[in-house]
């Protein structure tokens, strides 16, 4: 299953007709990494599509041609034409079938070609071929690497670079975490193939409305509980506010990053009552592992520093759970704000 750039690159030697995945409520990293990747394929002469399960948030309306996504929840005819059609897939930031749900049945057992590029923790055999690097930024900065180890630097035209700088500013917090000497020189060279830094933090941080703003001023005043013990603070949301603010997908974005802003907090939790489920949104600093909480106590993963779940139980008994069960990592908690402190 390890990847050979080679055997990718006999693949792409003829036009195909492809379709790109990526996962559910997609993030800057998940549409900036299909739309890069995709500008690239079509510049070589390949018929794209992306297909995401769901919309993606309105502050990404300014990426070239991000309105030619099809999203499987609104226009599921057009979706499935395009997967019927298609001779190639592509499977971009996510790793299991789970995060793209209805959208890939079948696809486990299709015996047409898969590529994945991803940088989630324990990738699953979703593909032919696996680009895995937990220990990179975001897909966006992989989906680099892999043009440029075909050979094609030359064609990360403007429009791919915006699209790629996007994602690696949205998953790094805008060089806040995940960074490397590797990434660093990668932005170079995208500021290099004409990517206006400034225009682009200013579309992906300047962007919240009013109502975004009152919805922050509510979480951190009235719903915001701090565990100074246990170095945690806790955020919650329940199905009146989602009624109350007209919460609507994307309006909650990085509210959870505000824990972190106190200097003795270790863990961030946003614990939020949707229509069927509570879900969960958990950073962490340093080398505490929220990902593993996740993964043994809310059917969830993602990164060390990053990761989310769900919960079938209501939200007062979901926050309580999670209240419960941070005692047993205490010793890994204060071990980890330790280390972060004298690094
Ligand atoms: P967020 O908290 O922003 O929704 O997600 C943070 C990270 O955790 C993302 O990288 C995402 O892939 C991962 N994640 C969020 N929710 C889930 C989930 O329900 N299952 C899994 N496996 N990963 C999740
Ligand atoms: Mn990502």
């Amino acid at each position: 299953m390890e990847p050979n750039i080679s055997d990718v690159k006999a693949l792409l030697a003829q036009p195909k007709d492809i379709v790109i995945f990526s996962h559910r409520n997609p993030d800057g990293d998940a549409v900036g990494s299909s739309l890069g990747l995709s500008h690239y394929l079509k510049s070589q002469g390949h018929q794209v599509n992306i297909v995401l399960p769901s919309d993606y948030p309105d502050f990404l309306a300014f990426l070239p041609k991000v309105s030619d996504i099809i999203i499987y929840d609104d226009e599921t005819e057009e979706a499935r034409a395009a997967i019927k059609r298609a001779n190639l897939f592509f499977i971009l930031d996510f790793n299991s079938f789970d995060r793209i749900d209805k959208v890939a049945e079948g696809l486990d057992k299709d015996k047409r070609p898969r590529i994945m590029i991803d940088h989630h923790l324990f990738p699953e055999p979703v593909a032919d071929h696996m680009f895995s690097d937990p220990s990179a930024s975001s897909t966006c900065e992989m989906v680099y690497t892999f043009i440029d180890d075909l050979g094609h630097a030359g064609w990360v035209t403007k429009d791919v670079a915006d699209c790629l700088y996007t994602g690696i500013i949205t998953d790094t917090g805008g060089f806040k975490y995940a960074t490397s000497p590797r990434l660093f020189r990668t932005v170079a060279k995208l500021l290099e193939a004409g990517t206006d830094d400034n225009k682009i933090q200013d579309n992906i941080w300047n962007s919240m409305t009013e109502k975004q703003l009152r919805l922050l001023g509510h979480c951190l005043a009235n719903q915001m509980e701090l565990l100074p013990e246990l170095k945690t603070g806790i955020i919650w949301l329940t199905k009146e506010d989602y009624e109350h603010f007209d919460i609507k997908r994307g309006d909650t974005e990085g509210i959870v990053n505000y824990v972190l802003r106190m200097p003795g907090m270790m863990i961030a939790a946003f614990i939020h009552e949707q229509p069927t489920i509570v879900k969960m949104s958990l950073r962490s600093k340093g080398n505490m592992d929220v990902q593993q909480i996740c993964k043994s106590h809310f059917r969830g993963g993602g990164h060390r520093n990053a990761a989310g779940g769900a919960s079938f139980a209501p939200l007062g008994t979901t926050i309580n759970k999670f209240k419960k069960l941070l005692p047993d990592y205490a010793a890994e908690i204060d071990a980890a704000y330790l280390e972060f402190k004298n690094q």
